[in-house]
């Protein structure tokens, strides 16, 4: 799949639509999830343009993964969650039910969170 510069992530980016923003440097930006599925939901994401984890994994270059490898951790911290606990995740594809295609990672917490996955 293609980076579609449309999607709602790149338009955050070009800070044409607001966002809660928690963090941000040169390679990375933060900001809360309009739909919080816990009382801390945050979306990671990095400002070059990568679909999702296979996409970036491949691409990305050692600094930008030292980057958001920081910017995750700085979150947690800024936020508290290490003492407690919280949950890091990313979707890939429809499987995955990936909703944008900018790549991102989902960190949770604030409450226990249950199980991984409900079995359906
Ligand atoms: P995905 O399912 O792709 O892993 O997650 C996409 C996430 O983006 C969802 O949790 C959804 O609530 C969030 N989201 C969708 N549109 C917006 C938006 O305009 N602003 C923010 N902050 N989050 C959004």
């Amino acid at each position: 799949m293609n980076y579609d510069d449309t999607n709602i992530f790149a338009k955050i980016l070009r800070k044409e639509i607001p966002a809660n923003i928690v963090y941000e440097d040169d390679h990375t930006l933060a900001f809360r999830d309009v739909n919080p599925r816990a009382p801390h939901h945050i979306l990671v994401i990095p400002k070059e343009k990568y679909v999702s984890f296979f996409d970036y994994s491949e691409k990305a270059s050692p600094q930008e993964m030292q980057a958001m490898n920081h910017a995750i951790r700085q979150v947690i911290k800024d936020l508290g969650l290490e003492k407690n606990g919280f949950r890091i995740l990313t979707n890939h594809g429809e499987d995955g039910g990936q909703e944008v295609f900018h790549y991102h990672v989902h960190i949770f917490g604030g409450r226990p969170l249950g199980p991984m996955l409900t079995t359906q």
